[in-house]
């Protein structure tokens, strides 16, 4: 049999049964306060993803063997706290059946949705923006107050990396959480600050996101809300094989394909990196 392209994530090859990774997009970006389009970011992670070889020189591991399903596109409704919701419903069935969920978005809103199916005890989050807003646009589920809500919903440590954008308000909310700035990274270099994470999550349950504006916009121009004076692609690849392999959620939101396919590229192999050390990990 002669293999078949499909728009699926590439090396998603696995039954639902049998797989441990479920890949699932959210094409959502309802309440994007800037640019509109993340709503494609789901589709253009999965094309490029066919860009990369299935072999991972850095894990030595060839990534069809890891056991990934791809659920493809969940329908949307237009009100975010809907979308949230059947997110939940989603990732809840994920959780009950054993599978580690990838969700790719779509806005940073989605995110709440899993976050509450899976409840982890610590949340680390990668974004330009604090998300720390009590709400934005007439809407407590807008993308900008996705941190916290996530905080509201029992997370007991919050670790945001690379932000460099909030309001007053949200500056002083993250005086309870543990913020490590653009320029914090820059300064102290990202390896200091996960040996400082690792040790405070110390063996508990961790959710990570990566909210892509994290990047410097002037390196992954594809976002809705660009920032400059960001962190780089190889600090949120440090994050992901670092931090990945203790997530019991992962989620990769924020990617809007205006670009030149530069921000999907970065997306597509971060989700395979992170499938790749989490796999790993879990066979040591
Ligand atoms: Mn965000
Ligand atoms: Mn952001």
């Amino acid at each position: 049999m002669q293999y078949f392209n499909n728009n699926l994530f590439a090396d998603a090859i696995s039954s639902y049964e049998d797989a441990r990774y479920v890949i699932f997009g959210v094409p959502y970006d309802g309440t994007t306060s800037f640019l509109a389009g993340t709503r494609d970011g789901p589709d253009a992670i999965r094309k490029v993803s066919y860009n990369f070889e299935q072999f991972l020189p850095e894990f030595g591991y060839t990534l069809s063997e890891a056991g990934i399903h791809d659920l493809g596109n969940l329908e949307v409704e237009s009100l975010p706290e809907d979308v949230i919701a059947a997110v939940e419903d989603v990732a809840r069935e994920l959780r009950e059946d054993g599978k580690v969920p990838v969700a790719l978005g779509g806005e940073h809103s989605i995110t709440l949705g899993l976050y509450r199916a899976y409840q982890s005890e610590c949340f680390v989050v990668c974004d330009a923006h604090l998300d720390l807003r009590e709400e934005f646009g007439n809407t407590p589920y807008n993308h900008a107050c996705i941190t916290r809500r996530v905080c509201e919903a029992g997370a007991q440590e919050v670790f945001i990396i690379g932000a460099r954008s909030g309001t007053e308000e949200e500056y002083a909310f993250a005086q309870h959480l543990h913020l490590y700035s653009a320029d914090c990274v820059r300064e102290r270099g990202i390896a200091t600050i996960l040996d400082e994470i690792i040790t405070t999550i110390a063996g508990r349950s961790v959710y990570l996101s990566i909210d892509a504006d994290a990047i410097d916009c002037c390196l992954t121009p594809g976002l809705g809300t660009p920032e400059p004076f960001g962190i780089t692609h190889f600090d949120v690849r440090d994050v992901i094989r670092r931090i990945g392999p203790l997530a019991e959620a992962f989620d990769y939101m924020e990617v809007c394909p205006i670009d030149a396919g530069q921000t999907a590229a970065v997306a597509g192999k971060l989700v395979r990196e992170f499938i790749a050390a989490h796999r790993l990990h879990s066979m040591q």
